[in-house]
């Protein structure tokens, strides 16, 4: 079928022939569960559909509980006022006077150039305005986004975000990036993606690579959340990128029934590490309109940590965060190691559990 199209493997191909309707969908799945059906019924016109053709072959036509699955088939759950309790299409306050522009941060910015992913993930924070309507920012919004970051000394960084700016032509991405590389404060470019997780193909693009190159450092962080989606095409990408001499890092969401449990995590982890892909953070699920049924408590979120301390590379932990609501800022979340402080020293408890004191 399709994976014999001899396009298979063009980047625009794929985003030409995303899944976008809840026909597609129902036509590659065989066994829909009645969550989904009704997700297919009602819950796209809330929160849009999309998948690229190679990240739904990755999907199992028969295993609702498939990871691949959960992240891109949508279900009653995102929309039923029984479950999205406690939360707000934009609990973190990401808005500000200047559109496409958060300036949480002193020395950084969040920049969003375009509403479009190749994929709409079913988790997405940004659930509230990605792919409502698929829309890239104009050359006038982008300049006060210039402007706003030249005034201002104390930003250094500029972390470009989306939607996906990696849906953009390489010749407006790199007008962009170039245009702040002009600012002579700026010292580092960051942009969050996640098209080599579900377009690999995106970086089989010789001009990409190219000007990834002539641009480099650009930090690239990308969103890998299951050992599944760390394929040959995704390694390959991978690969290619860190030829143009610029890292890679990851973010992960703790997903329920998707990542959230310790083994699925270290074998993700491990899998990361040794295509070359540094695991930067693992975020709790943000309370977010849609994504509450994806949450998973704290309390597990940090006993899956304490499990990845002890059987994992200090290279393959994540720092685990969350985002305080209303713009307050991302906190770290660990186990505690530190118990107190005794008569002769601090007393510890380390990976295996076991009490240690650590004299002064
Ligand atoms: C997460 C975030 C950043 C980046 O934070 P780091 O800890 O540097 O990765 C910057 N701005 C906003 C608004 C964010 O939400």
């Amino acid at each position: 079928m399709w994976k014999r199209d001899r396009n298979w493997n063009n980047w625009r191909w794929q985003l030409k022939n995303r899944v976008k309707t809840p026909e597609g969908l129902k036509n590659y799945f065989e066994n829909l569960t009645e969550e989904e059906i009704k997700g297919l019924q009602f819950t796209y016109k809330s929160f849009p559909i999309a998948v690229t053709p190679y990240y739904l072959s990755l999907a199992d036509k028969r295993d609702p509980s498939c990871p691949i699955r959960k992240q891109i088939v949508p279900t009653y759950s995102e929309i039923d006022p029984n479950v999205q309790v406690f939360c707000e299409p934009n609990a973190l306050n990401e808005e500000s006077e200047i559109p496409h522009l958060t300036h949480r941060y002193p020395d950084r910015v969040l920049v969003t150039l375009t509403t479009m992913c190749p994929v709409y993930c079913r988790h997405c924070m940004r659930k509230r305005k990605v792919g409502k309507p698929e829309k890239a920012i104009s050359e006038e919004e982008f300049a006060s986004i210039w402007d706003y970051i030249k005034k201002r000394q104390q930003i250094r960084e500029v972390l470009i975000s989306g939607g996906d700016p990696l849906v953009l032509s390489n010749e407006k991405l790199f007008h962009y990036i170039g245009e702040l590389k002009k600012i002579d404060h700026i010292e580092v470019i960051r942009i969050g993606t996640r098209t080599p997780v579900i377009l690999p193909q995106r970086f089989y693009d010789g001009e990409l690579l190219r000007l990834l190159e002539k641009f480099s450092p650009i930090w690239i962080v990308t969103h890998f959340n299951h050992p599944k989606e760390v394929t040959e095409e995704v390694t390959q990408a991978v690969k290619n990128i860190r030829k143009t001499a610029n890292p890679v890092l990851n973010q992960t969401v703790l997903l329920k029934g998707v990542n959230d449990d310790t083994p699925t995590l270290e074998e993700l982890f491990r899998k990361l590490v040794k295509i070359g892909v540094k695991p930067y953070y693992l975020f709790h699920c943000d309370p977010i309109y849609g994504v509450v049924h994806f949450r998973t408590s704290l309390e597990k979120g940090i006993k899956i940590v304490a499990g990845l301390r002890g059987r994992l590379s200090g290279l393959a932990q994540p720092t685990y965060a969350l985002d305080l609501p209303g713009g307050k800022g991302k906190v770290v979340i660990n186990p505690q190691y530190l118990l107190g402080k005794g008569e002769s020293g601090y007393i510890f408890r380390n990976y295996e559990g076991e009490i240690v004191e650590y004299r002064l």
